[in-house]
């Protein structure tokens, strides 16, 4: 069972068509493809879809769901970032995920770049990347109840351009505390969270979100994975899976959750 459940196309922040990507789907002999847009936000968020624009988005991904049953299983998804406004609802399943941080009455921007990053954490947080980092994982673990999401988003997406720990010490106790506390809220929810590529296939990060440390820690509480792409083009549909699946082994899973037209359940990793 081949599937990706996150995957954004032109009518968010991806550079192709839901058809593209469906098509491409097929020849790379996937089961199932997900699209998960980025919906409305309240933060100013120019990856996100407008809410005129969400009609269409539905429209398109419906029509090529229809055009390509029986050879690829399509899911009408949504990303909905914590602030997120208003969306028509009634999605196959929603992604929750945090992108900002509000502070100080502004929104800040966890993955724009690693100027930008700098720019805040020194700005609202006197340069302490670890008071950032405990911001954003509060909001991490309250993501299921200010989303309605199934799936929880690249759950250290703070760490984007930390590859090596170049800015902060994601061991130091006080990131691991943030960290475990988001999870400790998690647990028990029924949320899934991610396995995600999408830092690799655009060259941020030599690795899959979560840190191997965060995926054990998962692993412990029960929470169960589905290993994702981010995918905002054709050719990161699949990219790094293999090692998403080998680093999810080495943490102890032997499952992972894919969504079927029954819902999610767990196959064999
Ligand atoms: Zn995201
Ligand atoms: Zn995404």
């Amino acid at each position: 069972m081949i599937q990706n459940l996150h995957s954004h196309t032109t009518f968010c922040d991806g550079k192709n068509t839901p058809e593209e990507m469906a098509k491409a789907a097929i020849e790379l002999g996937m089961d199932a493809l997900g699209f998960s847009g980025h919906g409305p936000n309240r933060a100013p968020d120019d990856a996100a879809m407008a809410q005129e624009t969400v009609p269409a988005y539905r429209e398109a991904v419906l029509q090529v769901k229809e055009k390509y049953a029986g050879r690829l299983d399509i899911f009408l998804g949504i990303e909905r970032d914590c602030f997120w406004a208003p969306d028509g609802g009634n999605w196959d399943y929603v992604i929750g995920s945090v992108h900002y941080v509000e502070k100080d009455g502004a929104y800040l921007g966890v993955d724009h770049s690693e100027a930008v990053f700098l720019q805040n954490v020194e700005l609202h947080y006197g340069g302490d990347c670890l008071s950032f980092a405990e911001d954003y994982y509060r909001l991490v673990g309250e993501v299921p109840e200010r989303t309605g999401c199934q799936i929880v988003g690249h759950f250290d997406l703070i760490t984007k351009f930390n590859e090596g720990d170049k800015l902060f010490d994601t061991e130091h106790p006080r990131y691991v505390s943030a960290a475990l506390s988001a999870l400790d809220r998690l647990a028990g929810k029924g949320v899934i969270c991610e396995i995600n590529t999408g830092a690799m296939s655009r060259g941020y990060r030599s690795a899959p979100y979560p840190a191997p440390a965060l995926l054990r820690a998962m692993r412990e509480r029960n929470i169960p994975i589905c290993i994702t792409g981010d995918s905002h083009n054709v050719d990161a549909l699949l990219h790094a899976f293999p090692q998403a699946v080998e680093l999810a082994r080495s943490c102890g899973y032997r499952e992972q959750m894919v969504l079927t037209k029954e819902g999610f359940v767990p196959v064999a990793l």
